[in-house]
């Protein structure tokens, strides 16, 4: 058992943890006021080579490990979660996807600009019937001669207004579940795919980041914009979603330690009744119970990173990095808006957004209910009713 981090990857989390502290920390307020982050900052993020961390070097990213990876999405959420999400849905959902079903072709074209952060993706499996239930998707895609046909709605795409290309999933007509589901690559601007609604600050949290609601309407694709085999994209979802949890893990953790970290601040420069706050046992305690989940939900999406490393079977530690960290960082956010008070509730000071984007964490990318399911079917199997 090693508990120490390589030079590398210790070298990766300061370089992230400099740039959220001087580019992303002092500017969010601004950016949640506005509904948007300013390309600047992804260009900066491109610079630094974080949207490629682990995509191979032979197509653009830097061919390093998940726990380098992760702890950067670690830090970039401890800044703005917002922007966690724009790096998740880059680099965990539409790279993966290419990465793990795209032709060498596709991976050449569109994986390595989208590692090196040339342009954005966005990632589309949820409808407006089919979200926890992903399998009922009702986008169908037909092929005609040398196109597929697209057809159908998608809801709450992060990014996908602003994607250059978006990995969609739909299905061949007449197929029901998860047989006949296929990956796609649409191309913003294709004739027929349209946005229809974008959310933005609007939003309970996340308010930096565009929700986008999708539309294709006999939207007509090339044949080469299948992504892997015909119908076996739902396959290729499920193991795409196994890593993006991973991210939403490790985004948790980035918003238990700013809240954690904001929280000793104000405790030890709080006053009342003559004292620090920090003195009270009842604050203490809060502060106490931050650190020791804070920790353990760093324990395991560690333990789900390296899991991936070793090239062994994470879904089990992935769902219960995930499940455990979105709690974790409903919790801490709460006790951090309780230490701050009046202060805590109001806009101008940061936990008030965290405690506002802590609770996506436990919605997408599978709910926390979701979560539960996963883990219990990883220990129990599927348990036969009794003969009647
Ligand atoms: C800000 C934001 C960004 C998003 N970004 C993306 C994106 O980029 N790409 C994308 O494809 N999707 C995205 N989503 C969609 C997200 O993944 C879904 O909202 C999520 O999967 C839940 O689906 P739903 O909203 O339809 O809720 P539902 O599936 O309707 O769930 C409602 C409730 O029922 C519970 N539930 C459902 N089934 C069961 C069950 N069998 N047992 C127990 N409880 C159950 C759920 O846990 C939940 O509590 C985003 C959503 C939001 C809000």
């Amino acid at each position: 058992m090693e508990f120490q981090l390589s030079e590398a990857q210790k070298l990766i989390r300061e370089t992230a943890r400099s740039f959220v502290d001087k580019e992303v920390i002092p500017h969010v307020k601004a950016w949640e006021e506005k509904g948007a982050i300013p390309q600047t900052v992804t260009e900066k993020m491109a610079d630094l080579g974080f949207f490629g961390i682990p995509i191979p070097e032979d197509y653009g990213g830097a061919g390093l490990d998940y726990v380098s990876f992760a702890l950067v999405v670690e830090e970039i959420a401890r800044g703005c979660n917002s922007l966690r999400t724009t790096l998740s849905v880059q680099t965990s959902l539409a790279g993966t996807t290419l990465l793990a079903a795209g032709t060498e072709a596709q991976k050449k074209t569109i994986l390595a600009p989208l590692a090196r952060g040339e342009f954005l993706g966005a990632w589309a499996l949820t409808e407006p019937d089919a979200g926890s239930d992903a399998a009922n998707l009702r986008t169908t895609a037909k092929r005609e001669g040398d196109e597929w046909v697209l057809n159908g709605a998608k809801r709450f795409i992060s990014n996908g207004n602003l994607a250059e290309y978006v990995v969609v999933f739909a299905r061949e007509p007449g197929t029901a579940r998860q047989d006949g589901i296929s990956a796609f690559l649409v191309k913003q601007g294709t004739p027929g795919f349209h946005v229809t609604n974008v959310e933005t600050n609007t939003k309970l949290g996340l308010r930096a980041s565009p929700t986008a609601d999708l539309a294709f309407d006999d939207c007509r694709i090339p044949a080469d914009h299948l992504i892997g085999r015909q119908g076996e994209g739902w396959e290729t979802a499920m193991y795409v979603l196994n890593h993006g949890r991973l991210g939403v893990a490790a985004g948790a953790v980035g918003i238990g330690q700013a809240c954690l970290e904001l929280s000793l601040e104000h405790a030890r420069e709080r006053r009342a009744f003559d004292r620090p706050i920090g003195a009270f046992q009842l604050i203490r305690e809060m502060i106490a119970e931050m650190a020791v989940e804070v920790e353990a939900a760093r324990l395991l999406y560690l333990k789900a990173a390296w899991l991936r490393d070793q090239g062994e079977d994470n879904r089990l530690a992935v769902s219960l990095a995930k499940l455990f960290g979105a709690q974790m960082a409903v919790r801490c956010a709460d006790r951090a808006v309780q230490i701050y008070g009046g202060y805590g509730f109001s806009g101008e000071y940061p936990v008030e957004r965290h405690f506002r984007d802590a609770k996506i964490l436990g919605i997408y990318e599978g709910t926390n209910e979701i979560q539960k399911m996963i883990i219990a079917h990883e220990l129990l199997g599927e348990l036969e009713r009794a003969e009647a």
